[in-house]
């Protein structure tokens, strides 16, 4: 990862949360965001294709995909796995949006069904900072840290963020909070 990117993802955290008239320890409003960047986040029951089709995007690789970016008559959207957990949603969203936004540019196009274009495969510098932008996006540093001191779960802090522990779990452990809070006596659980 380039030197300076998290921190940068954190100032970003910061940043996006004012445009969209939210404080800093907000949950992201992931859609609005989106709005933001000109981009659809599309369900496989909106997306208008066929039948045929979509069961084409979905038998593809099912477990493989979380989601894709595609381009439907010139607009930008962002499709979800519902065959997914509903919590996995907002990670896959705002990782789609990352690329997008970062301006990554995909290694491969394919025209899928109904002529809709498939973005994927990026590189896997491209793949970690998307990861990471995600993450931070959703979870920000400082947010994290002022829940985690009042004492909240890594459960309660996913739960309120709507996303998954999991993704809570890595972020407490990558942003080193835990650790942090720990060596200054804050934590209790
Ligand atoms: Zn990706």
């Amino acid at each position: 990862m380039r030197h300076g990117f998290k921190a940068q993802a954190e100032r970003l955290s910061i940043s996006v949360r004012e445009d969209l008239g939210q404080g800093p320890h907000d949950p992201l409003a992931v859609e609005r965001y989106a709005e933001r960047l000109g981009v659809v986040i599309l369900t496989f029951a909106e997306l208008e294709i066929s039948a045929a089709s979509k069961k084409q995007l979905l038998v593809a690789d099912p477990e493989s995909w979380s989601g894709m970016t595609i381009k439907i008559n010139g607009l930008n959207g962002v499709l979800v796995n519902p065959e997914h957990a509903p919590e996995r949603w907002p990670n896959t969203i705002m990782h789609e949006l990352a690329h997008i936004s970062l301006g990554h540019v995909a290694t491969r196009v394919d025209v899928g069904p109904d002529g809709i274009l498939l973005v994927s495969d990026f590189s896997q510098d491209d793949e970690d900072e998307a990861d990471w932008l995600a993450g931070a996006l959703l979870l920000p540093r400082d947010a994290l840290r002022h829940f985690r001191g009042l004492g909240q779960s890594a459960e309660d802090i996913a739960r309120d963020f709507g996303v998954s522990r999991q993704l809570c779990e890595w972020r407490l452990r990558m942003t080193g909070v835990d650790i942090q809070l720990r060596r200054g006596g804050r934590l209790t659980r």
